[in-house]
């Protein structure tokens, strides 16, 4: 409880009045002090000596300390690195360089909140204002532009006393300028005991299969399915550009690619655990369980169908996301033991096994016959949150009735249509009679 957490909100730039020239010398200003503060570093000199060396009159003292600061982050990475290698018996690559002190081109223009920039929300437009100071007396204004959960996201920050806004940094790629704004609140997050409804997550190569079971009476709540398919075939063939590239040599293309299959996997990874958090947003109280991997990792003995599992895709990358979203929305997160989630009926408790994308019960009395394998798995794993959470291990899994599943393409189905927004995914899996 009173956790405090930082997010990045990015926007666009709308300039309205001021000197964009202001903000290109200002980001080549910040490269000068950039270099100086590393030099100043390797000479041995502490962080205020460095404030105190490094002295612009061209430059706003703030956001002279602010960009200082960010230098000696950079530094400190690089330091760790360095400590990581030289522990290696055998290091592999070349030893850890320092950051360059040579280059010329632009660095981030950073700026604290209220000193070199300032943001405002416009009552008539509705509109996110900002001021910015890349000069003593120079002022940049306009209006922000961003994603629109973006931009609640800021209005939210700027005129609430519960979330901080704090150091902004302004890029600039293909002829627009980014402001990226570090906002940060503090959390109540409740426990999970206090949780009203368990939403188990499933994650494989193929889909994310939520349910939500009301904890007093362990009715389905909702489910969903959400088919992310694309990203496997999407892989394959980065894979096989990637390898036929350097079949000829061509290692720049192969490292771009390999960049844009990750640019890729990071964005689909967002979007699933948006929808996997808006998803359990839609019920009341509740507690989004994982199955624990920790264990499974440490013993191997699951053989080649949990390893299989484990290293399709960033399933730890994941769960890291839908938990800081979470916490953001102040929703707890839970872990339960994954043996047999996959193998076990949701309705009866019995074994039974995988048929395709079915699941296929064993038990001639249980009248679950068919039900979709990933989802059966994400039942199972909200049966073990109440079974946690309630101290209770008798299997009363009686509901014979199981909820027709929902499956949703996380890309739509032709080529011109557009993704659907998360909120949109996560509301088709709520049952209607719930
Ligand atoms: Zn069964």
């Amino acid at each position: 409880m009173g956790e405090e957490a930082t997010r990045t909100v990015r926007t666009r730039l709308h300039i309205a009045s001021g000197d964009r020239s202001w903000l290109h010398e200002a980001r080549l200003v910040s490269r000068e002090i950039f270099n100086q503060t590393i030099c100043l570093k390797q000479q041995g000199c502490t962080r205020t000596e460095i404030q105190q060396e490094v002295d612009r009159s061209d430059f706003l003292r703030n956001n002279k300390c602010a960009v200082v600061g960010k230098a000696l982050q950079t530094w400190d990475s690089y330091r760790s690195l360095l400590d990581w290698w030289l522990e290696q018996e055998t290091p592999s690559g070349g030893k850890p360089t320092p950051p360059s002190t040579e280059k010329d081109c632009a660095y981030p223009l950073v700026m604290a909140y209220k000193e070199g920039y300032d943001l405002t929300v416009d009552d008539n437009t509705d509109r996110v204002q900002f001021r910015l100071s890349p000069k003593p007396y120079k002022h940049v204004k306009g209006h922000l532009r961003g994603a629109p959960d973006a931009m609640d996201e800021l209005k939210r920050a700027v005129s609430s006393d519960e979330v901080d806004v704090g150091q902004a940094e302004l890029l600039y790629r293909d002829g627009v300028y980014y402001l990226h704004v570090t906002v940060t609140r503090e959390f109540d997050i409740p426990d999970p005991d206090q949780a009203d409804t368990l939403v188990g997550v499933d994650i494989n190569e193929r889909n994310v299969a939520l349910t939500a079971l009301d904890r007093e009476t362990m009715r389905t709540k909702g489910s969903l399915v959400l088919d992310y398919g694309r990203v496997k075939q999407e892989r394959q063939r980065h894979h096989t550009i990637a390898k036929r590239c350097r079949k000829h040599g061509k290692k720049s293309i192969h490292r771009k690619l390999g960049d844009k299959e990750e640019q890729f996997t990071e964005w689909v990874l967002h979007r699933l655990s948006r929808a996997v958090v808006e998803f359990a947003e839609l019920f009341s109280n509740p507690v989004i369980v994982f199955e624990d991997m920790s264990g499974i990792r440490e013993e191997m003995q699951f053989g080649t169908y949990m390893n299989r599992r484990l290293h399709k895709l960033p399933f730890y990358k994941f769960e890291t996301f839908v938990s800081y979203k979470a916490r953001w929305g102040e929703i707890p997160t839970d872990t339960v033991d994954a043996y047999y989630n996959s193998k076990t009926c949701s309705c009866c408790g019995e074994r039974g096994y995988r048929e395709g994308r079915r699941f296929r019960c064993t038990n001639g009395e249980c009248d679950l016959r068919q039900d979709h394998a990933d989802r059966n798995a994400s039942v199972n794993i909200a049966w073990r949150e109440k079974v946690k959470l309630d101290s209770d291990d008798t299997n009363y899994r009686t509901h014979k009735t199981q909820p027709q599943v929902r499956l949703v393409r996380l890309f739509g189905s032709g080529r011109v249509s557009r993704p659907a927004s998360s909120r949109s995914l996560a509301e088709q899996g709520v049952l209607a009679d719930s």
